[in-house]
């Protein structure tokens, strides 16, 4: 029993899901020297051959927990299970290779209806280079479950930890951040009641929830040219990744209100429903964006060359993690991560 004392007997709700996996890392500590690095990672990497690491990762989606298949078609739940799982494997600086499929499924479901998932799965991991579906579990449940172990390799100068930030570089971001948040908001809205002019908007943000694509060109871009100092994948929202980096790597982390990058779209309908744009943007999850540290000498790199932008700085671990809201205040950062458990 390995496990800290203070982490013993504790009910979840007050653990919360991050408590329960520093409690479940401190529990399953090895020294197995095949183990690269473990967990607290966005995927596990493995020293089985000379060149390469291998990398392993699982994500699962529950139906009424991530997903309602009243909105979802079974080839988006399909493709999203398969883009939340390539996502870790891409943060880590890897290629996703193989995968294995667990189903729960309820008997009243088709086949055409797990075709449709299948095909869901293949085409996202066509889009990530070719991915080989090569075996799975299938078991009966009320609700659809759906959980993929995913395989991919590195290497090993490639690799690209949540732990490598360092005081005085920089933070960015690609892409947007907010906008799958949104679409989730305005599913459970009717959009008729929206302008025409913002339908389109709408129907744009709902796509991003339902069938996000990891910006896998632009992660690969950033890997290969060893910018990055950290990398993480931005599944529980702006904030809480930052606090992830920032954690991992013993440092602070100051973000400028002003920078964060936002959809217009994202802007136009939080302008017409009369809600927060900065909230979507730092606490709204499952963009699957990368969120990386580089050094200050690079930033031409990162706002030239790619489709990133800078929205703060790593400071010494003492500072916290902080906004720096648009009259230049410094605040505690809001809303860090989404907490399966936590009251
Ligand atoms: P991500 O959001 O990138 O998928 P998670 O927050 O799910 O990452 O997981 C963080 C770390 O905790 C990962 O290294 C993951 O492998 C590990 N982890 C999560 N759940 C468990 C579990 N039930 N048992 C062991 N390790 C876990
Ligand atoms: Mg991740």
């Amino acid at each position: 029993m390995n496990s800290k004392p203070e982490t013993r007997n504790q009910k979840l709700e007050d653990l919360g899901e991050f408590g329960l996996i520093e409690h479940l890392k401190a529990k399953l500590k090895s020294n197995d020297p095949t183990v690269a690095v473990s967990i607290g990672d966005d995927a596990a990497a493995l020293k089985l051959t000379e060149d390469k690491l291998t990398l392993i990762t699982t994500d699962m989606l529950i139906e009424g927990v991530h997903f309602s298949r009243a909105n979802f078609t079974p080839f988006q739940i399909g493709w999203k299970a398969m883009a939340v799982n390539v996502s870790d494997i891409a943060a880590m600086g890897g290629k996703p290779q193989w995968a294995v499929i667990s189903l729960g499924l309820s008997s009243s479901l088709s086949s055409d209806y797990i075709d449709h998932l299948y095909d869901g799965m293949k085409a996202l991991g066509e889009k990530a280079g070719g991915i080989v579906l090569v075996g799975g579990d299938t078991t009966s449940c009320r609700d659809l479950i759906i959980s993929i172990a995913l395989l991919g390799s590195v290497e090993p100068e490639l690799l690209t930890l949540r732990s490598g930030a360092r005081a005085g570089d920089y933070l960015a971001i690609t892409g947007t951040v907010g906008d799958s948040a949104l679409g989730l908001e305005l599913l459970g809205r009717s959009s008729s009641r929206l302008p025409l002019s913002l339908r389109n908007s709408c129907e744009e943000l709902i796509k991003k929830h339902l069938q996000p694509l990891p910006r896998l060109e632009e992660a690969g871009r950033i890997v290969k040219s060893k910018l990055a100092t950290a990398m993480i994948d931005v599944s529980d929202g702006l904030a809480g990744e930052a606090k992830r980096i920032a954690e991992a790597s013993g440092v602070g982390i100051r973000i400028s209100q002003d920078k964060v990058p936002v959809s217009y779209s994202l802007l136009q309908i939080c302008e017409h429903l009369g809600l927060d744009p900065l909230k979507f943007a730092l606490e709204g999850g499952e963009d699957y964006e990368f969120l990386f540290t580089f050094p200050p000498d690079r930033q031409e790199e990162v706002e030239v060359g790619l489709e990133s932008s800078v929205i703060g700085q790593v400071v010494p671990e003492s500072e916290g993690i902080k906004l720096i809201d648009r009259s230049g205040k410094v605040k505690d950062m809001p809303g860090q991560g989404y907490d399966h458990f936590k009251k």
